[in-house]
């Protein structure tokens, strides 16, 4: 491998890629990195490969865009920074390559160049790369990492480490200037036990405990009970571990065969595939036809329904059978649920503070686009009170009372937020106690701004703007703001500029 003071690039070939046509291109290929004075290494440091001849040749113009980006090459120079290809996604108004940094071999969380080619022929890059001085010579051993994570509660205590903590660096965020963290996960027994634990590897102090799983409510509000007392297999082929007390179905095995809350989770992610693949040509949650699997009745009178992007689940509890009915009753929460899985194939939103607020707001957001009811309740149809107004309500977000723990434990309300200066403030820690810094409570600002949105672009144009910012220009740690920028700017690539500036209003209003 050369040496050289310029940008470096990392490429994973892949078999598939050395096996087919692409080997004719091989020779192109060193061709571009002798001209280039680039070094190439066929280390796997990314899940990226480039499944055409075509695909590689436009990664490679996306490459040298971004070499001649001066501010990403001053950041390189000084920082270390390599890039790697991780992701070409496209529709009919763009296609973005997403590279990913590493600085000093450690991955930066949501630093990433985007590069844009819109149908128009513009180009543009989209740099998200931080700038910070840090140590990257942990402090703390791997094995007291896990032994903090452990400690974090008594349920920890019997968790087992699923895999080898992670260095990585998280970029100035939430509460926290840039920091060296390990990332720990540990595996519960049951489909949702399971969490990850930020760690501060020099101090210890534990910046995040997250969750396995994406939910429509924040769990520790709405679970009447989470233990698994239901066992409801019915011949079904079922998880392995007989803990989870699940019926697990895929989305087309099941319709009419087996029990009416299996029937509707096969069917809504029928009508919710077809509406991926009709409305944006998407092939599943994954773009390669993935099977929807769901569980449902999980747990005992368990009032939430989740997205494990994990276990690449989607599971459904019963509901208490009095405030709240099976949460297979509604079509949005399975939109809402199976847009997690987008989000996880796509910007992969990290599932705290604002980031995870923007995760539950594009989830919310399709799940009414694909619903199509006309009304904005979230999960409207899973209260047992037919006048409810759902979990949240997005069109007027204050009509529905938030209940959140103050900083002292004591349980508060306050209207859902529908402005930026009435957002919950960050806690030290994100965890489950405060929503992991109130991604329930905070999407209503987003949400409320998409609602504005398609009232002045109507929904043909709304749900296409939104696709094409949630899968092309966010990422990992995108906050409120990186979300504005994205949506005006894939709007300038998309349609005139009367409609930008109404977008631009609508993100006004909100305060974001
Ligand atoms: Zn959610």
């Amino acid at each position: 491998m050369k040496s050289s003071s310029s940008l470096r690039i990392l490429l994973t070939l892949t078999s598939t890629l050395c096996a087919t046509s692409v080997l004719a291109s091989k020779p192109a290929l060193a061709d571009f990195a002798e001209n280039q004075e680039q070094a190439f290494s066929l280390q796997a440091l990314s899940p990226f490969s480039a499944e055409t001849s075509a695909s590689l040749t436009r990664l490679m113009d996306a490459y040298s865009d971004i070499q001649k980006d001066v501010g990403l090459d001053q950041v390189t120079k000084s920082k270390h920074v390599v890039f790697t290809p991780v992701q070409q996604v496209s529709d009919e108004y763009s296609e973005t390559t997403k590279f990913q940094s590493y600085y000093d071999g450690i991955e930066v969380m949501g630093d990433m160049a985007l590069h844009h080619k819109s149908r128009r022929g513009n180009k543009k890059i989209t740099n998200y790369i931080s700038e910070f001085d840090l140590q990257t010579r942990p402090t703390l051993s791997a094995q007291q990492a896990i032994a903090i994570a452990k400690s974090r509660d008594s349920h920890n205590s019997h968790l087992s480490v699923s895999e080898a903590p992670e260095l990585r660096i998280l970029p100035s965020y939430s509460r926290h200037a840039a920091k060296l963290i390990y990332s720990v996960k540990l595996q519960g027994a049951s489909l949702n036990k399971g969490s990850e634990v930020l760690i501060d590897a020099h101090s210890g102090a534990v910046i995040a405990h997250l969750s396995d799983v994406v939910e429509i409510a924040p769990i520790d509000v709405l679970a009447a009970n989470d233990n698994c007392q239901t066992f409801d297999a019915k011949g079904n082929a079922a998880l392995t571990d007989p803990s989870l007390c699940t019926m697990l179905i895929n989305h087309n095995k099941n319709l009419g065969k087996v029990d009416a809350s299996a029937d509707r989770a096969a069917k809504n992610s029928i009508t919710v595939l077809n509406y991926y693949s009709a409305v944006h040509g998407r092939n599943s949650y994954d773009n390669r036809g993935a099977t929807i699997r769901s569980v449902v009745h999980l747990g005992h009178n368990f009032g939430n329904a989740f997205w494990s992007p994990k276990l690449k689940v989607m599971a459904y509890g019963d509901g208490d059978g009095k405030r709240l009915r099976d949460m297979t009753l509604g079509l949005d929460v399975a939109g809402h649920e199976i847009t997690h899985a987008v989000t996880s194939s796509t910007a992969n939103l990290v599932s705290m503070s604002e980031t995870g607020a923007l995760n539950e707001s594009y989830s919310d957001f399709f799940g009414k686009m694909i619903e199509n009811k006309g009304d904005w309740a979230i999960g409207k149809a899973l209260f047992t009170d037919p006048n409810s107004k759902g979990l949240r309500f997005i069109s007027d977000p204050s009509l529905l009372q938030a209940t959140y723990p103050d900083t002292q434990g004591n349980l508060k309300k306050m209207p859902y937020p529908d402005n930026y200066s009435k957002r919950l403030r960050d806690r030290q820690t994100c965890d489950g106690s405060n929503d992991r810094c109130w991604v329930h409570i905070n999407s209503t600002i987003p949400s409320y701004a998409a609602y504005l949105i398609f009232q002045a672009l109507g929904k043909t144009k709304t749900e296409k703007l939104y696709y094409n910012v949630l899968t092309q220009r966010l990422t990992s740690t995108a906050r409120f703001v990186d979300a504005k920028n994205a949506t005006v700017a894939a709007c300038q690539d998309m349609y005139d500029a009367a409609s930008c500036s109404k977008v631009q209003q609508a993100f006004a209003k909100v305060g974001m």
